[in-house]
């Protein structure tokens, strides 16, 4: 399926901006919202990450910026969707790179890739056209400022650095790698910063966002919460 050409009823749509810090669970509520409104959930952090990977398979400092750049038209990004799980995706130069983008390898090189203006501009891009025709539920750091500024809703999720860090360990064990709590809660951490203070498209929270804290909250109560806002956002296009 095209993506572009995936949302006949344009006018009933709304994009759906899902922002925030690093593991707070964008990705459990974007997909939860997107299953029950029938909408397109696309993870643009795999963009990102799926770039990294490329550029540390070539053996590049994901530091050097200019090095990165002078490979990005030999990089193809694109979303399939995987028939098995009903998900959206990435695929890099043809090949899907799901199982590959996760681990620590790219994660702690990741938001040096995304501090370069050529990347993001490559990127938002892509993104914007999958969004134009609406229906779509994105998460990352600067969908709501950045990507669509015109979303309809656009929710800032966050939750306290332990807990993160807590989830996120246990999703790495889970999925049999080798790490330690203390190198996830230490990679959080640094990815936080780096993303909030970037020049180009930083993370922040813009007053047009809804703030979603759910360090105590469970997925359940999450996703009623922001169903509340989604289905207010819906009546104000009515
Ligand atoms: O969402 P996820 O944690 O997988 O994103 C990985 C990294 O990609 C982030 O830490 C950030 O550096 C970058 N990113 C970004 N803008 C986005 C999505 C992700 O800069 N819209």
């Amino acid at each position: 399926m095209n993506l572009e050409e995936s949302s006949p009823e344009k006018n009933k749509k709304i994009n759906i901006a899902i922002d925030g810090y690093s593991s707070c669970g964008k990705g459990t509520l974007a997909k939860q919202l997107a299953q029950h409104l029938g909408y397109i959930f696309i993870d643009s952090g795999s963009m990102y990450r799926a770039v990294t990977l490329f550029i540390l398979d070539q053996e590049i400092d994901p530091q050097d910026e200019a090095a990165v750049e002078a490979r990005l038209s030999d990089i193809d990004i694109r979303f399939d969707l995987n028939g098995d799980s009903g998900r959206f995706e990435v695929v890099l130069n043809g090949v899907s790179v799901e199982s590959r983008i996760r681990d620590l390898r790219v994660s702690s090189q990741v938001s040096y890739i995304a501090k370069i203006s050529a990347v993001r501009r490559k990127l938002v891009e892509i993104q914007q056209k999958i969004g134009f025709n609406k229906g779509v539920v994105m998460d990352g750091r600067d969908i709501g400022t950045v990507v669509y500024p015109n979303a309809e809703l656009k929710i800032f999720m966050t939750a306290s650095s332990e807990v993160r860090a807590d989830r996120r360990y246990a999703e790495l064990k889970q999925a049999g790698q080798n790490v330690t709590w203390q190198e996830i809660y230490d990679n959080l951490v640094s990815r936080d910063s780096i993303d909030s203070n970037r020049e180009d498209s930083p993370l922040t929270m813009a007053s047009d966002y809804r703030v979603l804290d759910n360090s105590n909250l469970s997925r359940e109560e999450q996703f009623a919460l922001a169903m509340t806002w989604v289905s207010a956002a819906l009546n104000e296009i009515g």
